[in-house]
């Protein structure tokens, strides 16, 4: 199975890469490729260009075997829709093998609303990346489509290209890109939050420096 994880990675920091890796090793994958967002749909823009956010992951990436890095929405026009990712990753790997969309439990209670949900779980396994023993959706829709597509083994997900949504247990890391812009923005250190080599790539190039302290989560776009 091959493994997508979708995201502005503004920047890349331990809470993406930790529970990444874990995905990676539970459910065996064989390649999980991270793939940086364009245009944001349904939050603001990244703060960093694509080419500093490229060149954060490249260096985030590079010291993982089975870590790998997907470019095609910065080069794709228009809004990044996972959507249409996920039509070309399957005309590129085929009908066949199993594809599993890397997303967080929050991620997972707005599922419905993305673009062609539906859709979405013909062509990928969701993989719900969740804090143990966290509750499950409330929403009434949600609940039964995890009820009809939970699979209750990871050997299931191997079973069908598509189609089934997993709950993997991961270790929580309360980091967020959003408090790094900020912690860089009042002149704090965020050594530590995220790998060595992206705080080297964040302090040459002076990044997030100016940015305005603002949560990205507070203000949708679109
Ligand atoms: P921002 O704070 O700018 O919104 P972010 O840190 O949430 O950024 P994104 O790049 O937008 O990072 O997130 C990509 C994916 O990673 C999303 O599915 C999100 O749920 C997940 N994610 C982000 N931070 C964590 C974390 N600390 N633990 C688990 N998943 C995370």
């Amino acid at each position: 199975m091959i493994g997508l994880f979708g995201g502005t990675f503004d920047p890349i920091h331990h809470g993406h890469l930790r529970p990444a890796l874990e995905v990676l090793t539970a459910l065996r994958l064989r390649e999980l490729r991270f793939v940086p967002l364009k245009h944001a749909v349904h939050r603001p823009q990244p703060q960093a260009d694509a080419t500093a956010r490229v060149a954060m992951l490249r260096a985030a990436l590079r010291a993982q075997p089975g870590f790998a890095l997907d470019t095609r929405e910065l080069e794709r026009a228009g809004p990044s829709r996972t959507y249409d990712t996920l039509r070309a990753v399957r005309a590129e790997i085929g009908g066949d093998e199993p594809l599993g969309l890397l997303i967080g439990g929050d991620a997972f209670n707005g599922f419905l609303d993305w673009h062609r949900p539906r859709d979405i779980l013909d062509l990928t396994h969701l993989i719900v990346m969740q804090r143990p023993g966290v509750a499950l959706p409330r929403d009434t829709a949600l609940r039964a489509l995890l009820d009809t597509r939970r699979a209750e083994q990871p050997a299931a997900l191997n079973q069908a290209p598509a189609g089934r949504i997993w709950l993997q247990a991961v270790t929580q890391l309360a980091i967020s890109a959003t408090a790094i812009r900020q912690c860089i923005a009042r002149g704090e250190s965020v050594r530590f939050l995220l790998p060595d080599a992206v705080f080297a790539i964040i302090e040459e190039q002076a990044l997030y420096r100016g940015s305005v302290i603002r949560d990205a989560h507070a203000a949708p776009s679109a």
